[in-house]
C-alpha cells in the first residue's frame, strides 16, 4: 500500500487549496467559508516519481459539539491512520489556541509532523512564518498553497518524513 499522507489544521487555513496545488488539479473543495470539507478524501498522489495517498480533512475545532466534533473526530482518525502529517496553519493569523491544542494531539500521535506557514503570498510574510517556530514543530515552510510559491519545498521535506 502508498503511504499516507494526511493535511490537518483548523478550517480555512488552506488544507484545500494546498491539496489541490499538490494534484495539480481543483479537485477538493475551497470556499471562503469555513468547514467545506466535513470529512476525509483521499487523492492518489505523486511528487518527485514517489506515489502517496494524500488526505484532505476537514477543519479541526477542539472541545466543540455537533458537527464540528464529528470533523475533529475525522481529523483525529486521519492522523492515526497517516504515516506523516502536513500541519497547515495560516500564518497571517498566527498560531491560535486552537492550532496548540492540535500540536498537542500532533506529538501525542509520534507521527512525522511537517509544518506549512500557509497565505505567505510574498516576502514580506516570511516573518510570520519564522513566528511559527514558537509551535515547537521544527522548520515552518513558508507557502502560497494559493500562487504554488514553497511547495516545492515543502513537499521535498514531506517527502523526507514519509
Ligand atoms: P480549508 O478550510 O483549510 O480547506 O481552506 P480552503 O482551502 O478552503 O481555503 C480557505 C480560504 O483561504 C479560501 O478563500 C482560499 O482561497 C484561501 N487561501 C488558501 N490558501 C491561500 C494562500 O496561500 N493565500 C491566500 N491569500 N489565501 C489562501
Ligand atoms: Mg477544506
Amino acid at each position: 500500500p502508498l503511504p499516507v499522507l494526511a493535511v490537518v489544521g483548523r478550517p480555512n487555513v488552506g488544507k484545500s487549496t494546498l491539496v489541490n496545488r499538490i494534484l495539480g488539479r481543483r479537485e477538493a473543495v475551497v470556499e471562503d467559508k469555513p468547514g467545506v470539507t466535513r470529512d476525509r478524501v483521499s487523492y492518489p498522489s505523486e511528487w518527485s516519481g514517489r506515489r502517496f495517498t494524500l488526505v484532505d480533512t476537514g477543519g479541526w475545532e477542539v472541545d466543540v459539539a455537533g458537527i464540528e466534533a464529528r470533523v475533529a473526530e475525522q481529523a483525529e482518525v486521519a492522523i492515526a491512520l497517516a504515516d506523516a502529517v502536513v500541519f497547515v496553519v495560516d500564518a497571517t493569523v498566527g498560531s491560535t489556541d486552537t492550532d496548540e491544542q492540535v500540536v498537542r494531539l500532533l506529538r501525542k500521535s509520534g507521527k512525522p509532523v511537517v509544518l506549512c506557514a500557509n497565505k505567505v503570498d510574498g516576502p514580506a510574510g516570511e516573518a510570520d512564518a519564522a513566528a511559527l517556530w514558537a509551535l515547537g514543530l521544527g522548520e515552518p515552510y513558508p507557502v502560497s498553497a494559493l500562487h504554488g510559491r514553497g511547495t516545492g519545498d515543502l513537499l521535498d521535506a514531506v517527502l523526507d518524513a514519509l
